[in-house]
């Protein structure tokens, strides 16, 4: 267990903006950092590109794709999957905070996740070892490496590549030894069960390539064989398991990750040694699927990093046809593609070696096309000879054409293809029309259900090309005003205005929030309208909780009443609530709605003063303004539901004296209602 004295050692060195973007890129916002949400793999919602919000100022993030938040420590656990001890480590190591050494536990692992992290660790350090110190190792993996793949020590090091020993049983044997159980070695997949009770290791006698997730852990492996026998499969490979997925992974992109944002471009290669030779050539922004076709997955994930894709498969058949593939996928996640093909078979690792890394860097700067050119001129010499084969490709590329996104460049690609197959342009134009139409009503008919009353036009898409559809061939519509969000993960209150008062009440809480703390001097009341003005200071805090329990106001929003509880009772106990104990605070729901309210407080633009020479009083000015028109917009609100609830009573009343108290009380409330629209400068209608 960390003491608190460490906790706080560590927390008052973590900034959140430098320990998020150590994991993914931000960008600057106004005076928060803003990326896609690392969370969701659907980026096609509204303001994508800015779910994730993170606020230096109040050290927490929130994610509105996914609707939750937290500070530092909790982002490594929800991204990096860390245990709680494991991401106060990882803080601690990023800022040199010393643990004492007895802080620490034993590496127990508690759950089967954590121990499966900790299996992969003990692999690592195994096969690494085992390259480097043992003598077969040193004989067989590292000369092979070193003399034959001509890798470098540091990027061996830099990539963690290692040997599995060519024994039955010695991972297997070594990780039972040291305390992991038969069910972490089999959803590993790095120990093989047989029906007859036998065990042996997976990647026996393999040099041994990591897979790291994007925080840097090793969840799962690809393994080479050194053998030349055909027979022998050229690649093992770790199966899924519950820290990985190979169809959301890329190869190479925890070393990747930084070279790809400063060039703003990632290179996508076939092979493992592709990407390490790659890096080794000084060409780090290069990745690899995971030894499986290319997915939208991995589309989105480049997507967090880049708009900017190079492919760069081998020349051959197979490669040709994952290329396509590959093409159709990365256009349709809104990435810009180029093509690199390699002469007569060569791919990035094999041309390095023949010519060397410059030789190498120069080949990938001279040799991009765009994917029509690049189509035409690998498929167009064979097709050309056949009509139907030559119509088939021209309906390919047009298929694939309908998914970019930029109309300039679609029609650069169209003009290509009119030029090169001499067929007529609108003819082309009308095959992509089609192509796009038809994808439109495949994606209407799936959503018709859910419409509450179908269009009158049986073909609702305009005989033109739209003027804005997305990868999937949706139609972007202009939001309608009342439409309720879509996002459906939002709380129901935010959504439909449940509350009726939502407004007002979400104002006071986040007052309490953000500046419960801030201090405003009060005018106290006089006993005789002739006594002099007196001022007190007093916390923000005070003056809301105070005011709001005088005039027994309730929140209609529960979640609202508990945070607004939670203030009341730190107050009665003669304290101040620390934004940490939302942050922090176990019922996940007060946690959430108080960080979306600290992240989404109001911000004045610098432009303003800038360019255009207008002075606003600062947030923390109006502080005092702010608290006591939010306080009065609040009681104004209540009391209008508490005279319309007497309007109703007075209908339904029969006996005179029920009906005179009725009046009393609603000529009080009218009173009040009066004072405070003076107050608020308005007119009741
Ligand atoms: P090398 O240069 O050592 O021959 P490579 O990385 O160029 O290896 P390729 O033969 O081009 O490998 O294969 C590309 C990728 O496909 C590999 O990196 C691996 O992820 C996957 N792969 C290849 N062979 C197999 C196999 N037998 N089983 C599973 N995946 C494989
Ligand atoms: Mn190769």
């Amino acid at each position: 267990m960390l003491s608190q004295e460490t906790i706080q050692n560590i927390r008052n060195k973590a900034s959140i903006v430098d320990i998020i973007s150590a994991l993914i890129p931000l960008k600057l916002c106004g005076e928060n950092y803003v990326a896609p949400s690392p969370f969701s793999v659907n980026h096609e919602e509204e303001n994508a590109e800015r779910s994730l919000v993170v606020s230096p100022r109040k050290n927490v993030y929130f994610c509105f794709a996914t609707n939750h938040g937290g500070d530092s420590i909790r982002f490594l656990m929800q991204y990096g999957h860390f245990s709680e001890q494991e991401a106060w480590i990882w803080i601690a190591n990023r800022y040199g905070v010393i643990i004492p050494q007895e802080e620490l536990d034993s590496n127990d692992a508690t759950n089967e996740v954590q121990e499966l992290y900790y299996l992969h660790d003990l692999a690592q350090q195994f096969f690494t070892t085992n390259l480097n110190n043992s003598e077969m190792g040193r004989a067989i993996g590292l000369s092979y490496l070193k003399e034959k793949r001509k890798l470098s020590d540091d990027i061996i090091a830099r990539f963690g590549l290692g040997y599995s020993p060519d024994e039955w049983t010695a991972l297997t044997d070594y990780a039972t030894r040291e305390g992991f159980s038969d069910n972490a070695l089999r959803a590993s997949s790095l120990t093989i069960f047989k029906d007859n009770g036998k065990k042996y290791d997976r990647f026996k006698g393999r040099i041994t390539f990591p897979i790291f997730n994007t925080t840097g852990r090793v969840v799962a492996y690809s393994c080479r064989t050194l053998s030349a026998d055909k027979e022998v499969a050229k690649y093992m490979n770790s199966e899924n398991s519950a820290i990985y997925n190979k169809s959301q992974t890329l190869y190479g992109l925890f070393q990747a990750r930084d070279a790809i944002v400063a060039q703003k471009k990632c290179y996508l290669v076939e092979g493992n040694v592709d990407v390490v030779s790659m890096h080794m050539s000084g060409v780090e922004n290069t990745v690899a699927s995971c030894g499986t076709a290319f997915t939208k997955e991995q589309a989105s994930l480049i997507k967090q990093y880049t708009d900017n894709v190079a492919i760069v498969y081998d020349g051959d058949s197979a490669g040709i046809k994952a290329t396509i593939r590959a093409t159709d996928i990365l256009l349709q996640a809104g990435l810009n593609i180029r093509m690199v093909l390699f002469p007569d078979g060569e791919d990035p690792d094999s041309y390095a070696q023949k010519y060397g890394a410059e030789q190498l860097r120069d080949y990938l700067a001279n040799n991009e096309k765009d994917f029509i050119s690049y189509r035409i001129m690998i498929l167009a010499p064979n097709a050309m000879k056949d009509p139907i084969k030559k119509s088939d490709l021209i309906k390919e590329l047009v298929k694939s054409l309908s998914y970019v996104q930029d109309r300039t460049e679609r029609d650069n690609c169209v003009r290509k293809c009119v030029h090169f197959f001499g067929v007529n342009e609108n003819t082309l134009q009308l095959e992509l029309l089609n192509c796009i139409n038809n994808r439109l009503k495949k994606n209407f008919d799936q959503t018709k259900p859910t419409l509450s009353s179908p269009p009158s036009d049986p073909f609702p898409f305009p005989p033109e090309l739209p003027p804005d559809f997305d990868p999937d061939g949706n139609l972007i519509p202009p939001a309608p005003v009342d439409a309720p969000p879509t996002s459906s993960s939002k709380p129901n209150w935010q959504e439909y205005n449940i509350f009726p008062d939502e407004i007002q009440e979400r104002k006071i809480i986040s007052l309490l929030i953000n500046n419960g703390n801030d201090i405003i001097s009060v005018l106290m009341p006089k006993e005789k309208p002739t006594d002099k003005d007196v001022f007190e200071q007093q916390y923000v805090v005070s003056v809301i909780v105070s005011d709001i329990v005088n005039d027994e106001m309730q929140f209609d929003n529960p979640v609202y009443q508990q945070i607004f509880g939670l203030f009341l009772h730190k107050l009665e106990a003669g304290g101040l609530l620390d934004s940490n104990e939302l942050v922090n605070h176990p019922d996940e729901v007060i946690r959430n709605t108080s960080i979306e309210l600290m992240i989404n407080t109001y911000h004045i633009s610098e432009r303003w003063q800038n360019e255009k020479h207008v002075y606003v009083v600062a947030p923390e000015q109006r502080v005092k303004e702010d608290v006591e028109y939010s306080l009065n917009t609040l009681k104004l609100k209540k009391i209008n539901h508490r005279i319309d609830d007497i309007d109703t009573q007075l209908r339904l009343a029969s006996d005179p004296e029920t009906m005179n108290q009725l009046l009393f009380k609603k000529m009080v409330f009218i009173k009040h209602q009066k004072e405070l629209c003076n107050q608020l400068r308005c007119v009741i209608h």
